[in-house]
């Protein structure tokens, strides 16, 4: 399990702990279909409520099977891709291609 901390790693914005909570980058139920633990450290990003909320939506295209409409979303939402990458690649939803 990581830790949370301090700061929103997506506004960066410095908030008491109540107001962040630790985000699995892929879902848990995903995950869990997947035979795989969600409490992988690259899993994990703390996020602050504004941020936690606008990812309902692309983690439904994720669910989904739409891995490229999830990376666009949260490309858009301002997320670092290099963290969401290395999540998706640790579940192995993701894999180097030659792009
Ligand atoms: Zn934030």
């Amino acid at each position: 399990m990581a830790n949370l901390k301090t700061s929103c790693e997506v506004c960066n914005l410095e908030l008491p702990s109540r107001k962040l909570s630790l985000h699995h980058i892929v879902p848990d139920a995903l995950c869990r279909q997947l035979g795989m633990d969600s409490n992988r450290p690259a899993n994990y990003l703390t996020l602050c409520r504004r941020e936690h909320g606008l990812t309902e939506v692309p983690e439904g295209k994720l669910e989904r099977g739409d891995v490229l409409g999830f990376l666009m979303d949260m490309r858009r939402l301002g997320f670092q891709m290099d963290r969401i990458e290395a999540a998706l690649k640790a579940y192995k939803l993701l894999t180097e291609v030659g792009v």
